[in-house]
């Protein structure tokens, strides 16, 4: 049909299709994926943000066995880069995200900024083809916690950066460094709505693919 002949409520619709169907095709190729590759932030002698007691790499580690356990419930394999308080190179990690086939990398941390101020939770991606991993967890993430959305985000983060085989994602999961989120954070249900999210995210996104 020639272009004139165009109505404006087709052009959406073609707008529309060309836009699911380049969706389509920026899928990543390991979209049906069996392992979750899950990556508690910091640990050992890298603590992370630290407010008081309040340690990034404790609530990271916290939330992802939290995670590990809802995958798991989900059928889903799950590898975790640490499972207890010890120290894990950057480079340990991304190579866990690079042995599967099909798997995802997810990297789970808490954020802190100076002024306090900062609140909610934001998720990034380097590789484009991670971006609608990282925007199906922060949509969950958002809706299970009420936290504040801070956005999908491009960052080079060495753990995305260097996980090159299968979509990887960082989500910041709050601030350590804001009194009200941290009052919260320090009780178990926040962390409990905050891994549902993460989880709920990751099994949508597997089954949108
Ligand atoms: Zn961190």
């Amino acid at each position: 049909m020639p272009e004139r002949f165009l109505s404006t409520a087709s052009l959406h619709l073609a707008v529309l299709v060309t836009a699911l169907v380049s969706l389509l095709f920026a899928m990543p190729a390991s979209a049906a994926f069996d392992v979750v590759v899950l990556d508690a932030g910091h640990g050992d002698h890298d603590r992370g943000a630290a407010i008081g007691r309040v340690f990034e790499k404790h609530l990271a580690l916290d939330t992802a066995r939290r995670v590990e356990q809802l995958l798991r419930k989900a059928g889903l394999q799950v590898v975790m880069t640490r499972s207890g308080d010890q120290f894990v190179p950057l480079s340990g990690r991304s190579a866990l995200g690079n042995r599967y086939r099909n798997a995802i990398f997810v990297s789970l941390h808490y954020n802190y900024n100076r002024s306090g101020s900062g609140s909610g939770v934001e998720s990034y991606y380097y590789h484009e083809d991670s971006a609608p991993l990282a925007g199906y967890i922060q949509a969950y993430l958002v809706q299970n916690s009420g936290m504040r959305h801070r956005g999908v985000k491009h960052a080079s983060f060495h753990v995305i950066r260097e996980t090159t085989r299968n979509p990887a994602v960082l989500i910041e999961c709050g601030f350590v460094s804001n009194r009200n989120e941290r009052t919260l954070l320090m009780g178990g249900d926040l962390r409990n709505r905050i891994a549902e999210g993460i989880a709920q995210g990751i099994v949508a996104f597997r089954r949108a693919n």
